[in-house]
């Protein structure tokens, strides 16, 4: 009776393990940390450029959607590892600018929504009427560039970010083939 008993406990267990998984699946989870880990890998080495691209004109621009904020997987929220290099350029005494697709209406909702989220933004342009994205964001560099900045780093994360000149060098977050804005 009692090994008829243990022979059915044991049963039961192999049943339940079988059963259940090693670790449960949790696909939002596992695309942000994968997401996360592209941008890290992006963003490497970032510090000792700065430092080597520090200058007393010195910039770093910034995109907003998916760059200084995780807008698709967290909206509003700061996205870590670019909060971080904010952080090393204003240490250094950088100027920290904001170029955005957002339209003009959206101004003072996007700087509070960055100061929120941890940024100390010193100047933002956004996008005019019915200009394409790269045209606007290449003229907000150029007009920053002529007011004196030099744009050492240029981080965003869609190749609209990069087109049109006026920086150094390009840090390009991923886009995963345009799903992020
Ligand atoms: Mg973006």
């Amino acid at each position: 009776m009692l090994k008829r008993t243990l022979w059915t406990l044991s049963l039961a267990l192999l049943v339940t393990a079988a059963c259940t998984p090693v670790s449960p699946p949790d696909e939002e989870r596992s695309s942000y940390d994968a997401w996360q880990d592209d941008v890290k890998a992006a963003l490497k080495g970032i510090d000792s450029y700065l430092d080597e691209h520090d200058s007393e004109n010195a910039a770093i621009v910034l995109d907003i959607d998916n760059t200084a904020l995780e807008t698709e997987y967290h909206p509003g929220k700061a996205n870590p590892p670019v909060l971080k290099a904010e952080k090393y350029a204003r240490k250094l005494g950088m100027t920290v600018l904001i170029v955005t697709a957002r339209k003009e209406h959206a101004k003072e909702k996007s700087l509070a929504e960055l100061r929120a989220a941890g940024y100390s933004p010193d100047d933002i342009c956004l996008r005019e009427f019915e200009e394409s994205k790269s045209k606007g964001k290449a003229r907000c560099r150029k007009e920053f560039t002529e007011a004196g900045h030099e744009i050492t780093a240029n981080i965003g994360n869609r190749d609209t970010d990069f087109k049109g000149g006026y920086y150094d060098r390009a840090f390009q977050l991923p886009d995963y083939d345009g799903q992020l804005s």
